[in-house]
């Protein structure tokens, strides 16, 4: 029987791990599909304070969970497949094995979103990629086409300037949804072409197995024409990962959970933090800071219940 299990391994997560460890709760971290989460798939972090020539997304977070470690807390590689919230102490199945615990911290974070296409889900990893910074240098001196109109979007554009000859940034609408600032340093990059209300509508070439151009349509024109590129990421949002939570813990019309105030769900013992929750910050420090409130919360639950 644990005092706590965290879920997630990014910023909220190891930040919970770091607060619950040093109240001596020796938590149990489950690491997750994505392990390190966002950050992990960052290069430089440049608004995490107390770095100020900035800090490698990786390294950030293996500090974090080396921090963690320190105090006690323990990892274990894993996802989560199942839960019954429904009594303490909550039951989670951890890859086919039932863990117990009293207090649950959900730090499962949001996954990349995709567009759907049968093409775009078949080429992933032969050229379909969600993460620039991680896919970004095999496309050197290569065309690469980039889709979303939010500040993703306009990051990996501007970050895969760096190797491809030419990026094309494919976004639904004429009006953006990225900050004037992100925008604006996109448009005043010279590699990158922007293409708004347009759409994909399949990527080729299934029989190449291999990237090799996309079928694009414009919305207002009805123009439908073929572009070459090699390399086509996808930037258009994450989805929530709250699967094993479905129907116990109350969650909003696209998945997040919904906070009953500071660190609190709709179930008592068990609490949220980062961007399974947060659907408006998204960042490393506010994903932080909600692990420590999780933490903090399922510590003050512990002592209030007498353990
Ligand atoms: P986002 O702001 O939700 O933008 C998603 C974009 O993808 C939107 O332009 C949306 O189009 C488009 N989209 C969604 N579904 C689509 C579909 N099925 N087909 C085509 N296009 C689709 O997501 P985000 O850019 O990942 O940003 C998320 C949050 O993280 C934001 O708060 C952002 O500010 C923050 N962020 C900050 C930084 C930074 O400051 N360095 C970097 C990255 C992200 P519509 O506009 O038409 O809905």
């Amino acid at each position: 029987m644990r005092n706590v299990i965290i879920i997630g391994s990014g910023c909220a997560g190891n930040t919970a791990a770091i607060y619950a460890a040093r109240a001596n709760l020796k938590p149990l971290v489950v690491i997750g599909h994505e392990p390190g989460g966002q950050l992990s798939i960052t290069t430089l972090v440049e608004n995490f304070p107390g770095f100020p020539e900035g800090i490698e997304g990786p390294e950030l977070v293996e500090n974090m969970k080396k921090q963690a470690e320190v105090f006690g807390a323990e990892y274990v590689h894993g996802t989560v497949e199942e839960t019954d919230l429904s009594k303490r102490p909550f039951r989670l199945k951890i890859d086919g094995e039932w863990h117990e615990t009293m207090t649950l911290i959900i730090a499962s974070g949001a996954s990349a979103r995709w567009l759907g296409l049968p093409s775009e889900q078949k080429l992933i990893g032969r050229g379909v990629s969600s993460c620039a910074t991680c896919d970004g240098a095999f496309y050197r001196e290569r065309k690469v086409m980039v889709i979303g109109g939010g500040d993703s979007a306009m990051e990996e554009a501007n970050f895969l300037t760096r190797f491809a000859s030419e990026v094309t940034l494919v976004h639904r609408r004429e009006q953006f949804r990225a900050s004037k600032i992100m925008l604006d340093r996109a448009r005043g990059n010279p590699k990158i072409k922007f293409l708004p209300s347009t759409v994909v509508e399949e990527v080729h070439d299934l029989a190449k197995n291999e990237v090799t151009g996309v079928r694009l349509r414009n919305l207002e024109s009805g123009k439908v024409w073929d572009q070459e590129v090699e390399g086509f990421f996808v930037a258009i949002g994450h989805i929530p990962n709250t699967k094993p939570f479905k129907g116990q813990i109350d969650l909003d019309h696209d998945g997040y959970i919904v906070s009953h105030g500071g660190a609190r769900t709709n179930i008592k013992g068990v609490f949220h933090a980062g961007d399974v929750q947060d659907r408006a910050y998204r960042q490393a420090i506010t994903a932080a800071g909600a692990g420590c409130m999780a933490a903090i919360e399922a510590e003050r639950f512990l002592e209030a219940e007498g353990h």
